[in-house]
């Protein structure tokens, strides 16, 4: 008889596992909390506009690696996928001055010198480092615990420049990278696109990841590319049940036997794949003692492991307002519960014209949050919650149209999103977009894919090694049924 697999959660990381399992001639059921599947890389309508939850960069979107393969398999990306153009990470701007990081290093590298030629040599190494990085890849044919000398071998030739940022700037934190740069644009473009205290060579990793044409964004954006990926599901033959939450992992003789829904129904299963937040798992479906330990480490002490969320605010403008793609822009300081800022990053979407009504277009402006940004937004009563949001909405219109003044235009609020809305939505742990934060200080706890002590249950998901993002969770997703089929 074939062999039944539940997957939970129909996230980036559920999906591909429901997909891979079908491809793998398992049945597979998917159970999902939500009415649309995606998870995180999501986005949704509002007033004629839409709003894009995730894609900045798709790492692996370019052909010819493993990983886009994986993307490829799972119908993320097909054929006749096509890209946004673009020719930059993001531009960073103070009073007027400019300065972008280009996908043309050698450009980038010109424009910071002439800029600031105090800091020509620290623009040298760091772009050095970026050009180092663009061999940088993650592992996608299979985990790392399943792979052999000869993996090991290649994988090490493959990224062998790897070790040479790692050495530079393998230990320092964005906030210290940025100190070593005397221009205070420069200081602002190394330092406040990620949370400061955010590993120097993740920011070095995304930036040549973007310098390499792998991390493109495809159109359609977010929300398409999840129902590519459920379509695909569909197609294999795999069954996708919205809004059914999980409520436990059902057991039965010291190993998995299926799940038990909110509304008390029993589904039988051979394996599970657990593909939804970590603290949730560990939170209820299962005894917390079974959680591993690094991770019961890092979940107790907040300090060291740290995670990123966002404030988000979305508004409708006119075209041509903002500039297209990612900004980092200067503005007169301001404060939204413990957090004091004196930047904030647009980004607009004008370069997908259906996303907005003719003349108009979508920007989205956002402040990263912390742990300690969470907690305040979580200790608001409904009201002040919400009189909260809107007074971040008011700060960051003002911020943007003294940025941009011809967005003042018309200027429509569309939607403001907090942690808060992460963890409601998604049971994101504090509104988490990725796992703990890469911080040069912490080795963060990565995973194996299974439980010791309760057979049959598989995870998966952007919590499985740092720092996450839709990469980990595709392969992590691909991962768990290679290591059901191990199993046998
Ligand atoms: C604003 C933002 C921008 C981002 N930008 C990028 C980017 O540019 N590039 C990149 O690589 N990554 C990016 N990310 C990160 C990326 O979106 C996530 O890492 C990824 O989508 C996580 O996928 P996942 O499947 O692991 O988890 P999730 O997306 O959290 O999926 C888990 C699913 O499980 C469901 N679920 C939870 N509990 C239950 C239950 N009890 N029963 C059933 N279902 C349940 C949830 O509803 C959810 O659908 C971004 C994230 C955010 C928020």
């Amino acid at each position: 008889m074939t062999e039944r697999i539940v997957v939970v959660g129909a996230g980036i990381a559920g999906l591909a596992a429901a997909i891979y399992g079908r491809l793998a001639g398992y049945d597979v059921e998917v159970f999902e909390k939500n009415a649309v599947p995606g998870g995180e890389c999501t986005g949704w309508d509002r007033r004629g506009h839409h709003i894009d939850n995730c894609i900045h960069w798709l790492t692996g979107s370019k052909s010819g690696n493993a990983l886009n393969d994986v993307w490829l398999t799972t119908g993320a990306l097909g054929d006749d996928t096509e890209f946004v153009p673009g020719d930059k990470f993001f531009t960073a701007r103070i009073d007027g001055r400019e300065v972008t990081l280009w996908h043309d290093l050698d450009r980038t590298e010109r424009e910071l010198s002439a800029l600031s030629p105090a800091d020509a040599g620290e623009a040298k190494r760091l772009m050095q480092a970026v050009r180092q990085a663009r061999c940088c890849e993650i592992p996608a044919e299979k985990p790392l615990d399943m792979m052999g000398v000869l993996d090991y071998l290649k994988m090490g030739l493959r990224m062998k420049d790897m070790p040479k940022v790692m050495k530079v700037y393998g230990d320092v934190s964005l906030g210290e990278l940025a100190e070593r740069f005397k221009d205070p644009l420069l200081r602002m473009l190394v330092g406040a696109y990620m949370p400061a205290d955010y590993a120097a060579y993740a920011f070095i990793v995304s930036y040549a990841t973007m310098a390499s044409g792998n991390g493109r964004v495809p159109r359609g954006g977010s929300r398409a590319l999840a129902l590519r990926m459920s379509a695909k599901l569909e197609e294999v033959g795999g069954r996708i049940h919205l809004s059914s939450p999980v409520k436990r992992i059902r057991q039965h003789e010291g190993r998995v036997a299926g799940v038990i829904l909110q509304d008390g129904t029993e589904v039988a299963s051979d394996f599970v794949v657990y593909a939804a937040d970590m603290s949730l798992l560990f939170g209820g479906l299962v005894e917390r003692e079974l959680m591993p330990e690094e991770w019961a480490r890092a979940y107790k002490d907040r300090s060291s492991y740290p995670v990123m969320s966002g404030l988000q605010v979305a508004f409708s403008i006119p075209e041509e307002s903002v500039p297209s793609g990612t900004t980092l822009f200067a503005c007169a300081p301001f404060r939204v519960g413990p957090r004091e800022a004196s930047c904030l990053t647009s980004h607009c979407y004008d370069y997908e014209p259906t996303w907005a009504p003719e003349g108009r277009a979508v920007v989205q402006v956002n402040l990263t949050q912390s742990d300690a940004d969470w907690e305040w937004w979580k200790s608001l009563g409904k009201a002040d919650y919400r009189t909260s949001k809107e007074r971040a909405a008011a700060i960051f219109a003002d911020r943007l149209v003294s940025a941009f003044p011809k967005a003042a235009d018309g200027l429509e609020l569309l939607d403001v999103w907090t942690p808060v809305t992460y963890e409601r939505f998604c049971g994101a742990y504090r509104g988490s977009y990725m796992g703990f934060k890469a911080t040069p200080k912490t080795k963060s706890p990565s995973c194996k894919g299974v439980v010791e002590g309760l057979p049959g249950l598989y995870l998966a998901g952007q919590w499985m090694t740092n720092p996450g993002g839709l990469p980990i969770a595709v392969t992590s997703g691909k991962f768990a049924i290679q290591r059901i089929q191990r199993s046998k």
